[in-house]
């Protein structure tokens, strides 16, 4: 299955100067790669608190800042 969010994500909708190539691979191992979608920094974030908390330069491979984002949310109360 590939990401539900495939059509309102910036990340698979905007290309990103300098980086078409490495975005190009993330896109093919993550966002249209079955289920992996799931392991997405990005669709994590989104999921938890919400598409506008995600930010634009948030990488899918980027899994350790997605928890830093989820702990400072949690910590503010936004996430239970
Ligand atoms: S970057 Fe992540 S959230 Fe966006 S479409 Fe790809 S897998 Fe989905």
């Amino acid at each position: 299955m590939i990401c539900p969010n495939l059509q309102g994500c910036k990340f698979f909708n905007i290309t990103l100067s300098g980086k078409s190539a490495l975005q190009e691979y993330y896109k093919s191992n993550y966002c249209s790669a079955s289920d992996k979608y799931k392991d997405c920094a990005r669709w994590i974030v989104c999921q938890k608190l919400g598409k506008e908390h995600v930010p634009d330069d948030l990488f899918p491979n980027q899994k350790e800042r997605a928890e830093l984002i989820l702990l400072e949310a949690q910590s503010k109360g936004k996430l239970t």
